[in-house]
């Protein structure tokens, strides 16, 4: 709290220098009705003129000078009690120094200030009492009234105008706090749609590094995971499992006429064909060149000859605009199951591809099911 203290040290040491000044003409006006010794009037030059520099400098070099300022207070309230005393309680000396001290406390310690106040007075009082110098004589100049109103004046105007810029910078300071806490939470909001654009490309990125750039088909590598997971998933509860393996008929022949181009619109409309007539849980994949890879998780192997019945007729159908000539094509399909045709995907690939090869030889654009023989 160092700021802080600061802050009330400089202000304490202003109010104690003008008001203290003030208090010195007060008395010293009522000092002068009276027949007095050069020791009260000296008392009255080192505690009025000289004390405030003091209390000052013992602040500013004390190491918590908050706290050496609130005692200076109460050494305030101990010494007026003394002054009281001393001077015989005169009506508005006494109260301009009893007010002025119980406020001052007041505002750094709340209602225990005032009986911090009313405590130090009565001390100092009774250190009179007790030295023997207490004496009841309240007369009072009209001067010295005078005097300690405009003090008093003084002093509660610089305490409401200290009260008024306080709160204005309260006032500043929440406004501020509430700006600020608006730009974070616009800040936050940017950084959660940031964070969603992030999440979606990540999600894009990893889609990409399991796709085929051409098709959109998975590629092997992610057939590699895949079906392994599958195979055992398949073997754990006793399931089937089969394995479609296409290969385009004389693709070769589609590049070598139309183009590779040409080429490509064939490859990318079997892949959307495959895709179209298989299930969310089946796997369809670019195996190769020309040669995809659909994998049936739990489906028997009369349902996956049908599956693949059902592609070959599809494609068979179909009529693909190139340049305005309309491209035909047709596939041979391999199938094998699982676990009748091979335990592991290399024994089922083996088998599918045999199956594949018979399809091929024996005039394509046919489905065959792995056999034995
Ligand atoms: P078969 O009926 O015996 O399968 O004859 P095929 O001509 O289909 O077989 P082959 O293996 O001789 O030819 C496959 C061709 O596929 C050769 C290659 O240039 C082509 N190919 C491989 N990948 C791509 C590709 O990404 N795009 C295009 N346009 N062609 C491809
Ligand atoms: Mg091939
Ligand atoms: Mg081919």
């Amino acid at each position: 709290m160092p700021e802080n203290s600061h802050w009330i040290v400089q202000l304490n040491y202003k109010n104690r220098t003008g008001s203290f000044a003030l208090l010195f003409a007060a008395i010293a006006v009522h000092l002068s009705a009276t027949d007095t010794g050069w020791l009260l009037w000296a008392s009255l030059f080192l505690q009025f003129l000289v004390y405030p520099h003091v209390m000052y400098q013992r602040a500013v070099r004390s190491g918590r000078p908050l706290f050496t300022e609130l005692n200076s207070l109460l050494l305030d309230g101990l010494l007026f009690g003394i002054w009281i005393g001393l001077l015989g309680f005169p009506l508005w000396i006494s109260y301009t120094m009893v007010i002025g001290v119980t406020i001052n406390l007041m505002v750094f310690r709340g209602p225990m200030g005032f009986f911090q106040a009313a405590l130090a007075l009565a001390i100092g009082v009774l250190i009179v009492y007790l030295a023997g110098g207490a004496h009841l004589t309240p007369h009072h100049s009209w001067l010295a009234d005078l005097l300690c109103m405009l003090g008093l004046t003084l002093y509660l105007m610089m305490v409401g105008n200290v009260a008024f810029s306080r709160n204005l910078r309260i006032r500043e300071t929440r406004e501020q706090l509430r700006a600020s806490e608006s730009a974070l939470q616009d800040a936050n909001h940017a950084l959660q749609q940031q964070l969603t654009e992030i999440n979606l490309l990540q999600q894009q990125l990893r889609d990409q590094a399991d796709r085929d750039p051409l098709t959109g088909a998975y590629n092997r590598r992610y057939l590699d995971v895949s079906i392994a997971r599958d195979l055992a998933y398949c073997a754990r509860h006793q399931l089937p499992l089969a394995l479609i393996l296409i290969d385009i008929d004389h693709f070769k022949a589609v590049n070598d006429q139309y183009g590779h181009q040409a080429g490509d619109l064939v490859l990318t409309a079997l892949a959307d064909l495959l895709s179209l007539h298989s299930r969310a849980s089946d796997l369809v994949c670019r195996f190769g060149g020309e040669e995809f890879l659909v994998a049936l998780p739990n489906t028997d192997l009369a349902t996956a000859t049908q599956r693949a019945e059902q592609y070959r007729c599809a494609l068979a159908a179909i009529r693909l605009d190139w340049q305005g000539i309309q491209l035909s094509s047709s596939i041979s399909l391999g199938v094998a199951g699982f676990p009748d045709h091979g335990h592991d995907m290399e024994g089922l690939l083996r088998s599918a591809d045999l199956a594949l090869y018979r399809a091929k030889h024996q005039g394509r654009n046919r489905v065959e099911v792995f056999a034995a023989s």
